[in-house]
């Protein structure tokens, strides 16, 4: 079976699972989209509304932001795995509880083993907390560090700098430094840099600009 299917069947047993309360609740379980081979993972909180209602992660306001945060660091949501600590989401949107992230914990285990990303960025506190446990996300967001096989980025949640513009340009500036990081972290783990083609669209007539990532 290729990595592409083990995730899949993985997805297909999450869409089943009913190891904690809400499942109770759930339109549709959330497992998380992107590629098998995806060299960034993102890991939210827990599904909202609209995730709820059609089954991916990220697709209400906060997603729109994360589209145009990941531009910025000429990402597109394909290149990328994005999910979230629990796959089911929490009533009202409250956070997911201890023993939520606790039962949940092996699914996000299995995806993090399938898709082997070399770095982590984890959204918000709570997803955190999972790597860097006690951390304060105001003293540490944007920082890189090693935690086992792979790299950690805490970064803001989108939704809460959608909710507090001074958050804002902290978000902006972290997500900036996400290509650099991704090389870093690549040159660290033994694998080659990545060059990526970026056209610099204001003038065609200058030459173009090549970005890491
Ligand atoms: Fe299962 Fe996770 Fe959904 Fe709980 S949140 S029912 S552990 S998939």
């Amino acid at each position: 079976m290729t990595a592409e299917e083990t995730l899949n069947q993985l997805a297909q047993e999450i869409s089943a699972c009913t190891h904690c309360v809400l499942h109770e609740t759930r339109k549709m379980s959330v497992p998380g989209d992107g590629p098998a081979n995806a060299e960034i993972m993102f890991i939210g909180e827990g599904p909202g509304f609209h995730e709820n209602e059609q089954g991916h992660p990220f697709v209400g306001a906060s997603g729109k932001f994360l589209d145009q945060l990941l531009a910025q660091a000429n990402v597109t949501r394909s290149e990328v795995f994005i999910c979230n600590i629990v796959k089911c989401r929490p009533p009202g949107n409250r956070d997911p509880l201890p023993d939520e992230i606790t039962a949940c914990d092996a699914h996000l285990e299995a995806q993090i083993k399938i898709i082997n990303p070399s770095i982590i960025v984890t959204l918000g506190r709570i997803s955190m907390n999972k790597f860097i446990p006690g951390a304060k996300i105001t003293a540490v967001h944007g920082q890189m560090r090693k935690v086992d096989d792979r790299f950690v980025i805490p970064m803001f949640h989108p939704a809460a700098a959608l909710h507090q513009a001074a958050l804002k340009p902290s978000i902006l500036a972290d997500f900036a430094r996400l290509p650099d990081q991704l090389n870093e972290a690549r040159a660290a783990l033994g694998k080659p840099v990545i060059i990526k083609e970026k056209i610099v669209e204001e003038n065609q007539d200058k030459p173009k600009q090549l970005s890491l990532f």
